[in-house]
C-alpha cells in the first residue's frame, strides 16, 4: 500500500472552548514527541483533526506508535490527489486495487466537497467516482447502507483526500491534561497497568521504585526500568525515581513484628513517595492495589496503609479482577516483562502469615519505637537516583526534534 498522510481524529472530550484547545494542543505535542524517530514526517493541525504528512516514513510503524496516543480515537491512512476529477478517480481506483477486493465485496463512495468552488457536488461525485470503480472491478457490488468498504473522498482546494480504513486508537484524555501523579511501580503485573490506566485518564506519571540491594538483584531493578520504558512508549518520556530501601526495611525486621512487616513497609513507601511527589509537583499517588488480592489489599490494610499519606491515593485497579488486569497488561506490552522471575523487595520479606487486619494504633507504636525512622526515610529520599527514559529505548540526551514548526 502507498499512503501520503495519516488522519488522526480526536475523541469528543465533551469540552468546549479553551479546554478543548488545550486538550488538542496536548495531543499534538504528544504526537510530536512520539514522531521524533521519524524525521521525514511532519504535522498539520486542523479543527478536530491532526494530519501526519508521512514524507516517505513507514506508515504501518507510525500507526503502531500513534495508536498509543491518549486522546486519539481513530486513525485513517490517506492517499492524496490533485483536486481534479480525473486525478481523484485515478487515485481511488489505485486504492481499491491495493485493497485486493474479493468477489462479492460491497462498497460505496462517500464524497464530500469541502472546497465549494469544486465543479461537482458531493452527490454527483459519489456517482462520478463510483461508476469507473465498478467498471474497473466487476467483483464489487454497491451497498449504500452497510458496505464492506466505504471509500471516503474529501475535496479541498489544495488536494483531495481519499481513504477507507478507520483504525481504532486508544482514546481517553490527552496526556498530562489532568495533572501529575507519582506511580509506585513494582516489578509485578498490576502497577504498570495502574500507570497506563492513569495516563489514559490524562495524568502525567512519574514512577518511584523501591529496591533492597543486596537482597534484590541488579537485574530486578533493570526489569522495573524496562517496565517504565514500556510506559515511556505511551508518554514519550518518563521519569523513574529509584529509592534504596534496604535500611528502612531492615529497621522493621529488627522489631520482630513479622506479621506487620508488609503494612510497615507500605506505609514507609507511601511516605517516601509523598516526599518525592511534593518535590516533583505531583498531586496524587497511584498504586496497583486491587481489593482483596493479597493481605495488604484488604479494606482494613488499605485503611491503615493509606493513613500514612495526606495525598489522594489513586488505585485504578481497585475493583478489577486479576484476569481483566492481566488482559490489559498483555495489550499494553508489560505482561511478558512482569512475569520474569526476579524478586521484589517485599516478596523477600513476606512473613508466613501477614495480617489482613492490622491495628493502626499498634502499627504507630511500632513505628514510634524505631527512633531513627524519620532519618532513615530522609536518607532514602536523599539517596534516590532519578533516570529519565525516552520512548524508543534511548536514555536522556536524544537528538532534538525535527518536526516542522511552521505547520502550526
Ligand atoms: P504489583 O503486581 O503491582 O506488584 P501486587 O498485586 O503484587 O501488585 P503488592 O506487591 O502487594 O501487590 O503491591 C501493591 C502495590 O504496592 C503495587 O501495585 C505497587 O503500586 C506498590 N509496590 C509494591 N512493591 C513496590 C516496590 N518495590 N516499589 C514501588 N512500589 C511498590
Ligand atoms: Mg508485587
Amino acid at each position: 500500500m502507498h499512503y501520503d498522510m495519516l488522519l488522526l481524529r480526536f475523541g469528543e472530550f465533551t469540552l468546549k472552548g479553551k479546554n478543548r484547545t488545550r486538550f488538542e494542543k496536548a495531543v499534538l505535542n504528544h504526537v510530536k514527541l512520539l514522531l521524533k524517530p521519524f524525521p521525514g514526517a511532519s504535522l498539520r493541525k486542523e479543527f478536530g483533526r491532526i494530519y501526519v504528512v508521512l514524507g516517505g516514513e513507514p506508515y504501518e510503524q507510525i500507526i503502531q506508535v500513534l495508536k498509543k496516543v491518549f486522546g486519539i480515537t481513530t486513525i485513517s491512512p490517506v492517499k492524496m490527489a490533485p483536486a481534479q476529477l480525473d486525478e481523484i478517480v485515478k487515485t481511488a481506483v489505485e486504492l481499491m486495487r491495493e485493497l485486493n477486493v474479493a468477489k462479492g465485496t460491497t462498497f460505496k463512495v462517500n464524497a464530500r466537497r469541502v472546497w465549494k468552488e469544486f465543479a461537482h457536488s458531493s452527490h454527483e461525485m459519489n456517482h462520478l467516482i463510483g461508476s469507473p470503480i465498478l467498471r474497473e472491478f466487476p467483483a464489487l457490488k454497491v451497498d449504500v447502507h452497510q458496505p464492506n468498504i466505504e471509500l471516503r473522498v474529501e475535496v479541498r482546494e489544495q488536494a483531495a483526500y481519499i481513504f477507507s480504513e478507520i483504525i481504532t486508537a486508544v482514546g481517553g484524555f490527552p496526556l498530562g491534561t489532568n495533572g501529575k501523579a507519582m506511580l509506585l511501580l513494582s516489578g509485578g503485573i498490576d502497577s504498570p497497568v495502574a500507570g497506563w490506566s492513569s495516563m489514559r485518564r490524562g495524568l502525567e506519571i512519574e514512577c518511584v521504585h523501591f529496591y533492597s540491594y543486596p537482597f534484590t538483584s541488579e537485574r530486578a531493578k533493570e526489569k522495573v526500568i524496562d517496565l517504565a520504558r514500556v510506559l515511556a512508549g505511551y508518554a514519550g518520556r518518563i521519569k523513574i525515581h529509584l529509592v534504596p530501601f534496604t535500611e528502612v526495611q531492615t529497621a522493621f525486621t529488627r522489631t520482630g513484628q513479622d506479621n506487620l512487616m508488609i503494612t510497615l513497609m507500605r506505609r514507609s513507601m507511601l511516605r517516601i513517595a509523598t516526599m518525592l511527589a511534593e518535590r516533583e509537583g505531583a498531586l496524587a499517588l497511584v498504586t496497583g492495589d486491587s481489593l482483596g488480592q493479597v493481605a495488604s489489599q484488604t479494606l482494613s490494610s488499605m485503611n491503615v496503609i493509606g493513613r500514612s499519606t495526606e495525598l489522594p491515593l489513586l488505585r485504578p485497579l481497585v475493583m478489577m479482577d486479576k484476569q481483566e488486569i492481566t488482559e490489559i497488561a498483555k495489550q499494553i506490552g508489560t505482561y511478558d516483562l512482569s512475569i520474569l522471575p526476579y524478586e521484589d523487595c517485599c516478596t523477600l520479606f513476606v512473613p508466613k502469615s501477614p495480617t489482613t487486619n492490622p491495628n493502626l494504633w499498634v502499627v504507630q507504636k511500632v513505628e514510634a519505637s524505631i527512633r531513627d525512622l524519620n532519618a532513615l526515610i530522609e536518607q532514602a529520599v536523599a539517596a534516590t537516583e532519578t533516570v529519565v527514559l525516552e520512548a524508543g529505548g534511548a536514555m536522556e540526551g536524544r537528538k532534538e526534534e525535527v518536526v516542522q514548526e511552521d505547520w502550526f
